[in-house]
């Protein structure tokens, strides 16, 4: 199949290409579950953006990189914030219903969220990413131009070098000719050209035991680029979320942080022994419960690491059950749901994986390092997040970068595309043992979840990388000699992911951000992002 363009991705960065791409473009989105299945439907706070005038751009780009611990590209900042507004604006055109404030400048309720100085978060009530994703899901799914294909995964880029074909650019670089896809029900291999090809495939938290993410957040574009020779940068940067509910049947359900806003305490759990019903903050932090959230996260790890502990409690029950129904409904109810009265008892809870601040390197027009490949949104690094993502941020980024990648590919000659050979379907052979797939995922989760954390050590990281080392060969013989599946597809890219996660976190002999390593706890005075490529380690 032939597109002008191939989006790889259907969260908020992939339709935002798509929607400033298609009228003048055929253009292709490839999405690996459902179009809304993403992190994006699940963001509940809002966009960040300077809407007042009692706020400026001046104050955003400084709290930005003053989350970011001294590693944000402030021109990359800048340039984001500063088109902020006209962002909003288009989502605003394209019939978000943002939560209206007739008093405010813009019309438009803002909230305040930790890290702003300013009220500044635009907002659909909290379920903010499910109303945008909406509202552009409508506008995709009837546009002449845009071709959806649902349930469709994505292999791997087809770079010219591998084909043999001569670069047509001048500093001779390989260059991206499009994709091979699985639709995931036939399991029939496709093969996409394109002249321009975008990775909006989104975050990697599913690397981790416990994660906020969805099941898609598997890094695939990310480790996708780096088979293509793209630069990744600053990925141990990882951000936790502290209070992620702890059940057997829920996955990834956020608890949010406005319940410790609220007076929420963290205390020690039953399997505690004596210290059982303990409140254990204060001791890490006079901020208590109230600490930013890398520092909740750090010690809620640290008491369950050294009293061998599954999980700890969140308890709110002290505040009235009119109070917990009127400002956490949604939490009471999925509660409920599985058993536990939050008016009555503690919430058991656990940090989790929930934003990836790394990702593949690009400029502000979301250029890769290899000519006719685009990256944008989580998956992608330009430099704003820094070694700590300020919240509310990432939604602006999927918005603003794609915009000004819809832009930059618009000014792309068209070139004749070469034939491109078809997938090699001859590996026709079902795996032997399904379930040494499901093993591996699992023990590949676990041991980045005790070896890679919040916490970091030498040691530690040094044992992940000789399990992710013997994961990888087993994985890559599966690869080699059986029939693909998407399980297979997504633990190929997440042992990679991993391994970049690790050999990144290996490199910095600093804690900085998000990174806390215990051999290395102080932070050098000069900031340097780490950036991994194949042939050599451009490090710091
Ligand atoms: C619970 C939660 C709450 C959040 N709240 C906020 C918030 O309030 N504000 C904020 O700014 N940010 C928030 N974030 C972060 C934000 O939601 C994400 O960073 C952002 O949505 C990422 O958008 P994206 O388009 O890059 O990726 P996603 O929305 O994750 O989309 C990725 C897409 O790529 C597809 N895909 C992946 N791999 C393949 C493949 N191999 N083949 C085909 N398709 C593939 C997926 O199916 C999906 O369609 C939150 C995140 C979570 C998890």
């Amino acid at each position: 199949m032939k597109f002008d363009v191939v989006i790889v991705g259907s969260g908020l960065a992939g339709l935002s290409v798509a929607l400033h791409l298609a009228a003048t473009r055929k253009v292709a989105i490839v999405s690996k579950r459902a179009l809304l299945d993403g992190a994006s439907s699940w963001a509940q706070g809002g966009i960040a953006a300077v809407l007042d005038s009692s706020d400026s751009h001046a104050q955003h780009v400084a709290d930005t990189l003053e989350a970011g611990a001294g590693l944000c590209d402030e021109a990359a900042t800048r340039h984001i914030v500063e088109s902020s507004r006209g962002a909003i604006e288009w989502l605003i055109e394209q019939g978000v219903p943002f939560t209206r404030d007739e008093g405010a400048e813009l019309g438009f309720h803002l909230t305040r969220e930790g890290g702003h100085s300013q009220r500044r978060i635009i907002h659909a009530l909290d379920a903010t990413g499910h109303a945008v994703q909406k509202t552009l899901e409508q506008k995709v799914r009837t546009h002449p131009n845009i071709s959806l294909f649902e349930r469709h995964c994505a292999i791997d880029l087809i770079m010219s070098d591998k084909l043999g074909e001569k670069s047509r650019h001048p500093r001779a670089q390989p260059h991206c000719l499009g994709l091979y896809v699985q639709d995931v029900a036939s399991g029939k291999v496709l093969t996409f050209a394109a002249q321009q090809t975008v990775l909006a495939t989104g975050g990697a938290g599913k690397v981790y035991l416990y994660t906020t993410n969805p099941d898609t957040s598997t890094g695939d574009g990310i480790a996708m680029a780096w088979r293509a020779g793209c630069r990744i940068a600053n990925m141990e940067f990882i951000q936790f979320h502290p209070t992620c509910l702890y059940h057997p049947y829920a996955k990834s359900f956020l608890i949010t942080e406005a319940i410790r806003g609220e007076g929420g305490l963290l205390i020690l759990p039953p399997e505690a022994g004596s210290a059982a019903g303990q409140r254990f903050m204060l001791a890490h932090d006079e901020r208590a419960e109230l600490a930013p959230r890398d520092v909740v996260a750090r010690a809620i790890d640290f008491e369950m690491k050294k009293r061998g502990l599954d999980y700890v409690h969140l308890d709110i029950s002290h505040k009235s059950p009119a109070f917990l129904q009127e400002h956490f409904p949604t939490i009471l109810a999925r509660c409920l749901e599985l058993g536990i009265d939050i008016t009555r008892e503690p919430i058991p809870i656990v940090p989790a994986a929930h934003y990836t601040c790394g990702g593949i390197v690009t400029d502000i027009l979301g250029r890769t390092d290899r000519p006719g490949l685009y990256a944008v949104g989580e998956a992608a690094c330009t430099g704003l997040h820094g070694a700590n993502r300020l919240a509310s941020n990432s939604l602006l980024e999927c918005l603003v970068l794609g915009q000004a990648a819809a832009q930059d590919i618009q000014k792309q000659p068209q070139q004749a595309l070469p034939d491109i050979p078809a997938w090699d379907e001859s590996r026709v052979t079902n795996a032997d043992e399904e379930v040494v797939i499901a093993h591996n995922w699992d023990e590949l989760r676990r041991f980045m979840w005790n070896y890679v954390g919040i916490v970091r050590t030498t040691k530690r990281l040094e044992r992940a990388q000789h399990r992710i080392s013997l994961l990888k060969e087993e994985i890559d013989e599966y690869y080699r000699n059986f029939r693909i599946t998407r399980d297979l597809l997504e633990l190929r890219n997440l042992v990679d992911v991993a391994s970049l996660i690790v050999n990144s976190a290996l490199s910095r002999h600093e804690s900085r951000g998000l990174h806390f390593s215990r051999d290395y706890p102080d932070t050098l005075p000069k900031a340097l992002p780490t950036v991994l490529s194949r042939t050599r380690r451009e490090s710091r």
